[in-house]
């Protein structure tokens, strides 16, 4: 069986996610036999780089050994079985151990099964929390602009990218949206601490008007990724905790995307120094094996939900695989490898390497910005470097990236005109190399006329 009979299966039955499937009358699909390290394998034999971590989920590597072992271990043991009024060993030893790792103070675990499923569980354990308390009048939440969040219809309406919501509008709830503390639009000269506190000024201002009826406000720590790649600095989650703190609101960290080292600490809240009230974890969670997610949260809010079973006032949300005993012993085995080695050490080093070998392309006459946080290095491609004129949505620049690059052997996804990386830890440097190669010939390819 080759690429061309897989895909021809493919195409007869599957619908796939975020995919106008007319473009597959000329796109080609790209089915895959096997994954090793950073590279992937299509039934032709063909090998592609997977610079994007398969959607940010992968963080040591396709077939690990480790996590494959201790998978394999548990698949004779217990594959799954009910949350509620059931346990298991590896559901209980990760909660202990993710309690142990985040912002001290987070000492409660609830599971879900995927990133949008943990912010549909923040927002309602907020919003049912303060009505525990008597304050049923906090019903609303604060968004920044150009964030993103999950897909299911609370997570959508608390997002605020154009392309994946508009469509839906009638469909959603409406959130406050307080402009991005976003780094990308400071004006020059301004450095990044300097823009993200000032652009506090409007954040500051809708607590002060809306904290009487907001449960909470949810922010991307340090990246907004499905945004673009925007980068902000840790000074406004600091101001933003304080401001919580002042008005009685709750903050929800979605570090769904940036959690587990991909900003330079374990959790970017770190840099901040700062606990949320709700920490949403997922894709890296499990090594990026198994779907998986968790909100961790305070012995406060837990004991608002405590109580008999007649106030009704306990958290009845709840999804099958919840906890599910395989996913959470690929994320011990994940931990397990960040305790064995200095990861975030070693890291530091791969993003050196990243930010120098993408360094040249800042000059690139149709390249407006080259910006890093930590394993996430992000280029904006633009018509006009001067007035950061960017392309029309409508001439899919970034789709050329996509192309030229999987012909180089290299898997780079662009969000809209913002090409990235986001690699596994266990990328090698001339493959770092490659990537940023390939980077910039896609960059020229796409922007030549
Ligand atoms: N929050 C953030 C910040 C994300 O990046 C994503 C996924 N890209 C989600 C939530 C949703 O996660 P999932 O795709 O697992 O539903």
């Amino acid at each position: 069986m080759s690429n061309r009979d897989w895909s021809a299966r493919d195409l007869a039955v599957l619908w796939h996610p975020c995919t106008q499937m007319k473009d597959h009358e000329d796109l080609p699909m790209i089915p895959i036999r096997r994954g090793q390290g950073a590279w992937l394998e299509d039934f032709d034999g063909n090998r592609y780089l997977d610079a994007i971590s398969s959607w940010w989920v992968n963080l040591f590597g396709h077939a690990n050994p480790a996590i494959g072992a201790a998978l394999k271990d548990q698949l004779d043991t217990l594959e799954h079985v009910i949350l509620a009024g059931f346990s298991h060993a590896p559901a209980i030893t990760l909660a202990e151990r993710l309690i142990r790792l985040v912002p001290a103070g987070l000492t409660r675990c609830f599971y879900a099964d995927n990133g949008s499923a943990a912010v549909e569980v923040a927002l309602k354990m907020s919003f049912h929390y303060w009505r525990n308390r008597g304050q049923p009048r906090k019903t609303r939440f604060i968004t920044l602009s150009n964030s993103y969040h999950g897909e299911t219809l609370g997570a959508l309406a608390v997002g605020d990218v154009a392309l994946y919501k508009d469509t839906y509008a009638p469909l959603l709830l409406t959130p406050i949206t307080v402009p991005s503390p976003d780094c990308y639009l400071r004006e020059p000269g301004e450095d990044w601490a300097g823009h993200s506190r000032r652009r506090f000024a409007a954040m500051a201002q809708a607590l002060a008007e809306h904290a009487d009826e907001t449960a909470a406000v949810i922010v991307e720590p340090l990246v907004q990724c499905a945004g673009g790649m925007r980068m902000y600095d840790p000074v406004y989650l600091t101001l933003l905790r304080e401001a919580c703190n002042r008005h009685g609101v709750h903050l929800i960290a979605d570090e769904i995307a940036v959690g587990f080292g991909r900003t330079g600490t374990l959790f970017a809240c770190e840099q901040a120094g700062i606990r949320p009230d709700f920490l949403c974890l997922s894709k890296g969670l499990t090594g990026g094996y198994l779907p998986l997610s968790c909100v961790l949260t305070s012995d406060d809010i837990y004991a608002a939900f405590y109580d008999d079973y007649g106030t009704l006032r306990a958290f009845l949300h709840s999804h099958s695989y919840t906890g599910n005993a395989l996913a959470c012993r690929a994320a011990l085995a994940t931990l397990d490898l960040f305790a064995q080695d200095d990861v975030l050490g070693r890291n530091r080093e791969l993003a050196r390497q990243m930010g120098a070998a993408a360094a040249p392309l800042a000059e690139h006459p149709h390249v407006a910005e080259v910006r890093q946080t930590g394993m996430i290095l992000a280029i904006e491609m633009v018509r006009d470097r001067a007035t950061r004129e960017p392309y029309p949505w409508q001439e899919r620049r970034g789709l050329r990236v996509y192309r030229q690059a999987l012909g180089r052997g290299v898997l780079l996804r662009p969000l809209g005109n913002v090409i990235y990386f986001m690699p596994p830890y266990v990328i090698a440097p001339e493959d770092i190399r490659l990537m940023a190669e390939v980077a910039a010939e896609g960059i020229d390819l796409a922007t030549r006329d």
